[in-house]
């Protein structure tokens, strides 16, 4: 098998997968219990919460982590939370074209609740400055922009963000690291809230986290037993969000190998795909380019004349597992909206293939795609 589908979903790693099952043998009692296992799990919760915050350069004291089900739920929480409960300071809110589903229908969702919303173009790779700058004013709140796109790998300047909004006090800066978190290695120690998920960086599917500075005030919009600082009622899982920490850890501990070890893979796939130019156009970046803007752990192309659901069928036949747009897209609509606004064209956008890559996957896997993928380009009819 050849897994090139890791943005979607990482493989759980050995060792956190050997962590949670003891966990739930161990760990299993409810941390908001008053008895000796919940104190315990309650105090060991906040000991990592305080690790997961100095790792990711956050201050301790000024920060706190909200546990969630996962990225969804962090940027809903994170979102609606804030923009509602600061209707009365301004009503508009900025955020990009190219966010997942989980930011973008938020705010469709807040648009209906008389919201004022601003969708970023990205520009030369690079969120259109001129556009953010022109629509500052003194109504907006709230700057919702991911690190990293999950459908090309681009990595978005949030530093630059940040300096062109640090003239309007009022705006919190909320960033989805979904894909950042464990393989980029910039600052982002200035965002005001900030979301991870575990399963994208080999922990377990069903937990994530909103990271906020404890001075942004939410509305919550789950009501409860009012867990985690009254903003995700449920009682946590201790097991989940060990693996959580300990994908955190292990993810800052070896950024920087599993970065080069992923990087060989893209470069030499590019080089390859480049050569494929007939049939295809490469979304991504040249990272010997681009370095800064580019993760080298997902790679994007669009088929000129091909239709890629056809090939993502031929290779899964193959047990080669790569995706259309992203794994997690509503699928009614048949179309990258992030590879549209890339490239204006229904057509690339409705063709496009995305590779992303882990720690485990090697140069040869790479190699043996690239003669499987020519061999089925040739099979499969012009659409
Ligand atoms: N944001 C981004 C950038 C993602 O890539 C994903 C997962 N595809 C999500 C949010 C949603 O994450 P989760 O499944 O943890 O809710």
């Amino acid at each position: 098998m050849i897994y090139f589908d890791n943005a979607g979903s990482t493989i759980v790693d050995k060792d956190i997968l050997n962590e949670f099952n003891k966990d739930n043998l161990e760990g299993f009692a409810n941390p908001s219990s008053f008895h000796l296992l919940g104190l315990d799990l309650s105090y060991k919760i906040e000991n990592k919460k305080r690790e997961i915050l100095e790792k990711m350069g956050f201050n301790t004291s000024n920060y706190e982590v909200v546990i969630t089900s996962g990225a969804t739920e962090a940027n809903n929480i994170a979102i609606l939370g804030y923009a509602r409960n600061n209707k009365s300071k301004g009503n508009h809110l900025i955020t990009s074209e190219i966010e997942h589903p989980s930011v973008l229908n938020v705010f469709k969702e807040l648009e209906k609740e008389g919201f004022n919303i601003t969708y970023l173009k990205v520009k030369n790779n690079e969120i259109d400055y001129e556009e953010l700058q022109k629509s500052l004013s003194k109504d907006t709140i709230l700057v919702s922009i991911m690190a990293v796109n999950n459908e090309t790998g681009l990595i978005l300047n949030l530093k630059k963000i940040k300096e062109i909004i640090k003239e309007y006090p009022k705006i919190v800066f909320h960033s989805d690291l979904a894909q950042y978190e464990g393989k980029i290695k910039t600052n982002i120690s200035f965002l005001d809230m900030a979301t991870i998920s575990a399963y994208k960086n080999y922990g377990l599917k069903g937990v994530g986290a909103l990271i906020k500075k404890r001075s942004v005030n939410l509305t919550k919009i789950i009501y409860g037993g009012s867990q985690e600082y009254g903003l995700r009622s449920g009682t946590v899982s201790y097991p989940l969000f060990n693996s959580l920490y300990l994908s955190v850890v292990s993810g800052v501990k070896n950024l920087d190998k599993r970065y080069k070890s992923v990087e060989i893979i893209y470069n030499y796939l590019f080089n390859e795909l480049s050569l494929l130019n007939d049939d295809i156009l490469i979304n991504s970046l040249s990272l010997n380019e681009y370095k800064e803007y580019q993760s080298p752990y997902i790679l994007s192309f669009s088929l000129k004349k091909k239709k890629a659901s056809i090939l993502v069928e031929a290779l899964s036949n193959r047990k080669v597992y790569v995706s259309t747009k992203s794994s997690c897209s509503d699928k009614i609509k048949s179309y990258s909206h992030v590879i549209y606004s890339l490239t204006n064209s229904i057509d690339l956008a409705e063709n496009t293939i995305r590779l992303s890559f882990s720690k485990d996957n090697t140069l040869e896997e790479a190699k043996e795609f690239i003669t499987i993928l020519k061999e089925e380009l040739t099979k499969i009819k012009d659409r």
